[in-house]
């Protein structure tokens, strides 16, 4: 009689059934290559039975068979759970006379099993999972080249399993791939109106702001005419009751107030930008420009003298161009030299589709490190300026409005020259 030699696991069975797990194998559907596997087993060892056996939580349950149907059946009736616990292959070479098999149901009745040899299915963690194993229904032995053959099938079946758990994990990565990038796009999706809902407020909160600066500032000019026009009216009516200081005062009161005044109206053209129309044509420069000198004083011949070559048509709206027109030639004539009359010149060059007009004149210049910020909102340079830092980025803003760009150059006590890029028109 064989001595079952006792044989304590140096694994533990929590971490054998999770690498069972770990395959998705149990209670999967035949497979050929399994089934290639026990049958070459069946045919190299002459038996009539071979399984693939997985021996798991109550019962051991076969992935493909030879000679039988089962598809399972109770670890009582399981000699792969006495094979797991053996190192290496194990032959039982009769089951009546083996303590381990013996009372087997299968030995004991039907179908009478008497010879076993089970060849371990291992993890590379030497985890027993079960066995590839051959059956017969006579005591018998198998030969050192068949004993060989089923530790090779063994590896074989092993290799075929880690191929399988290898080819669903990277099938699980593709979905979650693919998962992640549905959400990616979903959340992209989400940002993307997020971020479409978030400008339309905010284009909203800056229309409201822009019409709240134009209402305040509209109903301040009506109190502020009437302060430059009752101290006009005291002056005239009154003076000979004023003496020297009075009068300055009254004059002071009268120029704050229109200074006041210049700076409400430039805060209104700035505001009446963001409404203007955005429809371009052909506009007619040369014409233009020579009406905005002619119809603005601060522009007439008596302060500053202007030269303009002919220009060329550009693509805009008479209105924006006006505007920012006016304020580079209004501050070329206002930024010239101490009692020297300021002298601009005006001259356009063309491009292909683009157009530049130049403004240069020969007055004060601008320090290199304020010409970035000239043209943001109420930035002025120099102390005595009594201007409301508009002006340039009304330029700047109906330029831009026209698809345009504008740039600066200057030197110091040399003078300025502003360009002004736009499309060239027709
Ligand atoms: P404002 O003239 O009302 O101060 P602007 O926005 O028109 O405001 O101009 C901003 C600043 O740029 C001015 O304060 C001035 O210092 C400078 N500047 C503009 N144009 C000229 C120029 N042609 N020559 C010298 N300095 C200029």
């Amino acid at each position: 009689m064989n001595e079952p030699r006792l044989i304590v696991p140096d694994w533990k069975e929590e971490d054998r059934l999770k690498a069972i797990d770990s395959y998705h194998i149990l209670d999967t559907p035949k497979e050929e290559e399994f089934d290639g596997i026990v049958q070459m087993a069946a045919r190299i060892c002459r038996v009539p039975i071979a399984l693939i056996s997985f021996v798991t939580t109550g019962r051991q349950w076969f992935k493909s068979t030879v000679g039988t149907d089962l598809q399972e059946t109770p670890l009582d009736c399981s000699i792969c759970s006495h094979a797991i616990l053996q190192k290496d292959l194990m032959v039982v070479p009769d089951t009546t006379m083996d303590d381990r098999t013996r009372n087997n149901p299968l030995v004991k009745g039907d179908p009478h099993l008497r010879f076993y040899a089970g060849a371990l299915l291992e993890t590379s963690d030497r985890l027993p999972l079960g066995t590839i194993c051959v059956l017969d229904f006579a005591p018998r032995t198998l030969d050192e080249h068949q004993c060989d053959t089923m530790r090779f099938l063994a590896r074989q079946v092993m290799a075929q399993l880690e191929l399988r758990r290898t080819l669903s994990q990277l099938r699980r990565a593709l979905e979650a791939k693919e998962q992640l990038n549905t959400l990616l796009g979903d959340r992209a999706a989400h940002l993307e109106s997020l971020v479409q809902q978030r400008t339309e407020k905010l284009s909203e909160t800056v229309r409201e702001l822009e019409s709240f600066a134009y209402t305040i500032s509209h109903d301040m000019r009506a109190p502020l005419r009437a302060m430059i026009g009752f101290s006009e009216a005291v002056k005239e009516d009154y003076s000979p009751l004023l003496d020297a200081h009075g009068i300055d005062y009254l004059r002071r009161i009268a120029s704050a107030g229109h200074r006041m005044d210049q700076l409400i109206q430039d805060v209104l053209a700035f505001s009446r930008l963001s409404n203007a129309d955005t429809s371009f044509q052909a506009v007619d420069v040369d014409l233009l420009i020579r009406e905005v000198i002619r119809s603005y004083p601060n522009l007439s011949a008596d302060f500053v003298s202007i030269a303009v070559d002919t220009l060329p048509p550009v693509k805009g709206s008479s209105a924006l161009l006006t505007q920012c027109f006016s304020n580079l030639l209004e501050n070329g004539a206002k930024y010239s030299k101490k009692g020297i009359k300021g002298k601009i010149h005006v001259w356009a060059e063309v491009r292909g589709s683009r157009t530049k007009l130049f403004f240069e004149d020969q007055g004060i210049g601008i320090p290199e490190q304020n010409l970035q910020r000239i043209f943001e909102i109420y930035q002025r340079v120099g102390r005595d300026n009594e201007g409301s830092g508009i002006g340039l980025a009304v330029v700047r803003k109906t330029v831009e409005k026209m698809g345009g760009t504008v740039g600066v150059e200057s030197e110091v006590g040399k003078g300025t020259r502003f360009w002004v890029d736009l499309e060239t028109a027709g």
